[in-house]
């Protein structure tokens, strides 16, 4: 069943529902499962709760359930195109339009275009506070900075004239998120035009530069999506001693070209060869940069930015990367609207839970029920589900089926005696498919994670994704694999074989047992080419902030398709299934 945009209107409040586009879970009531804290934690663990009660300052209209009678089906597209044409005034929002945010791209192929406004800007401080206060009781931070790798898109007007950028970008922009920042001790040691520089590679370059400038003052290392922070560090390993000459000389290196740039950093930079010294002196200890955050920012108290769903397969890299700092899992949310707060930050990523925030949006949940032929040892991602009625927030019952989300906002807020908590598990349009079987990114994360722990101790897969192969007869499935250094043929062979059976899927499993499916194929590709895939994102206008690795890389993207296929240095092709 395709579901498009629903409009809903009531007297004091006119929505706009967006599928959101992903797969979650209402998590089931304590003591039914999911360990306590992090390691190197030594506070009492925070119950988990299948709905929770969340205090908040506003008392809003109880109007959280669904207003069934007045839901009506309407096409929205004649209001999106009013507002692409400069029409800013509120129909489908309870205030103006002052922006456009663009999605990241990543999940359907292009960006959608989303409208921004002043209610949104409110809600994205209000789960900030909230957040950090969950955050701020069990890590009390200081007085001091946070080392932020966050960065604009590029802006572009559209016909009517209205701006459009990444919603990051959108809330970047604003005072609010200056004060905010600031109120919750968390403010960028980076200036703004470090920030909303034109050149990625540069805006990186100089965070590390003032994140180690304010070295003493840095409380919290964090990002938007997990993946840039381990990007930064990835990046890190190769500057660490031109950063140092910077600070020793106290001048900027020339690979800052953007004025801007130059010129805000520069007034920053004072010579300075103790801090030069200890930096180096960090740096040539370190084994293989295993806990360089801590040792670098002795006063940070934890790492912070979203590390679910996509973001998971970094954390072996980020907890590398922290030692012995805590990882706290950031909040829900999408370009359309916020969905819900980490009210457990203490709990490691893998089991990070969302508390649904009711009175920032008008919800609802579209459940999944199983179709007929079950097997029931299946995780959630790998049974296929039929899309049953949707239903308002009140409605979700914790701890039945999964859910899928579609998210509005509406001007007048809801109290409701609890809300639900929701475990993400992934985006629903990403399928790898060939015929009958149905696998999705986080069956593939799976199986990437099965595989690669047969690689050699110093082999990582930095990065991957896949294609579903149909020029060949039968079609197969292609994984391709970035590994951190060469791995030998016999180990990819394993590895293969392991891939090709970690997908579970009876749909699969049948195919390739009477060959309507052929060998999966694991293609290794050269070092940088995901690089190389992220700057061809950036080319198309989206942000380093909100990028996420596609997973699966369809025949309609074929600069990606074709990016992979010109940096595959190996293939092998999987014997699991017979020869
Ligand atoms: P965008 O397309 O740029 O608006 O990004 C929104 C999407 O990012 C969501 O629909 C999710 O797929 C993903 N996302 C956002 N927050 C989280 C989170 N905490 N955990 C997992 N995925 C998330």
């Amino acid at each position: 069943m395709t579901r498009r945009h629903r409009s809903v209107a009531c007297n004091n409040c006119s929505v706009s529902l967006s599928p959101v586009g992903d797969y979650a879970v209402v998590f089931p009531p304590a003591g039914s499962g999911g360990s306590g804290r992090q390691e190197g934690n030594s506070k009492a663990a925070v119950p988990r709760r299948g709905r929770r009660r969340i205090e908040t300052k506003e008392e809003p209209t109880p109007r959280a359930s669904r207003p069934a009678s007045l839901v009506t089906h309407g096409d929205l597209e004649p209001y999106i195109q009013r507002i692409a044409y400069g029409d800013t005034s509120p129909v489908l929002t309870g205030k103006p339009i002052t922006s456009i945010s663009l999605s990241s791209g990543t999940t359907q192929g292009k960006p959608k275009f989303v409208p921004f406004n002043d209610e949104l800007l409110q809600s994205t401080m209000q789960i900030y506070c909230t957040s950090f206060a969950f955050r701020n009781r069990e890590y009390p931070i200081g007085n001091g900075k946070a080392l932020q790798f966050i960065y604009s898109s590029k802006r572009v007007t559209t016909k009517g004239g209205l701006t459009a950028r990444t919603a990051t970008s959108n809330v970047f922009q604003s005072e609010q998120f200056k004060h905010t920042m600031k109120d919750i001790q968390s403010q960028c040691c980076s200036p703004d035009e470090v920030i909303f520089g034109p050149d990625f590679q540069q805006s990186l370059y100089c965070h590390l530069l003032c994140g180690l400038i304010f070295s003493d003052e840095v409380q919290t290392i964090s990002s938007t999506f997990a993946h840039s922070i381990v990007h930064a560090f990835g990046t890190f390993e190769h500057v660490w001693e031109e950063l140092c000459a910077d600070i020793r000389e106290g001048v900027l290196s020339s690979r800052i070209t953007v004025p801007s740039i130059r010129a805000a950093v520069s007034k920053l930079l004072r010579p300075n060869p103790s801090l030069a010294d200890s930096i180096h002196n960090v740096c040539v200890r370190l084994s293989n940069w295993y806990g360089v955050i801590p040792e670098l920012w002795p006063n940070a108290k934890y790492v912070y930015g979203i590390m679910t769903g996509s973001m998971e397969p970094y954390l072996k890299k980020l907890r590398h990367y922290a030692g012995s700092l805590p990882l706290m899992s950031a909040d829900y949310g999408s370009s359309e609207g916020w969905i819900g707060a980490n009210v457990n930050p203490s709990l490691p990523p893998e089991l990070a839970t969302f508390a649904v925030l009711p009175n920032i949006g008008y919800f609802e949940f579209i459940p999944l029920e199983k179709s007929e032929v079950q097997d029931l040892e299946k995780s959630a991602s790998t049974i296929h589900y039929i899309e049953a009625e949707p239903i308002g927030l009140t409605e979700v019952e914790v701890g039945k089926e999964p859910v899928s989300i579609q998210v509005g906002r509406h001007r007048e807020g809801s109290r409701l005696p609890s809300t639900p908590e929701i475990q993400f598990v992934c985006r629903r349009s990403l399928v790898l498919s060939i015929n009958i079987d149905k696998n999705t990114e986080k069956d593939l994360q799976l199986a990437v994670e099965a595989a690669a722990l047969l690689a050699e101790e110093k082999v990582e897969v930095v990065d991957f994704t896949s294609h579903a192969d149909t020029s060949t007869e039968p079609g197969h499935y292609v994984i391709y694999w970035e590994l951190s250094c060469d791995a030998t043929e016999e180990v990819l062979r394993a590895c293969c074989n392991c891939l090709d059976l970690s997908f579970v899927d009876a749909g699969y499993v049948g195919s390739r047992k009477v060959g309507a499916i052929g060998p999966l194929e694991l293609r290794v590709v050269r070092r940088g080419t995901f690089q190389t895939i992220l700057h061809h994102y950036l080319g198309l206008g989206a942000a380093v902030s909100q990028f996420k690795t596609p997973r699966f890389v369809g025949l309609s993207n074929s600069t990606v398709l074709q990016i992979l296929c010109r940096n595959v240095t190996g293939c092998t092709f999987s014997t699991a299934y017979g020869p």
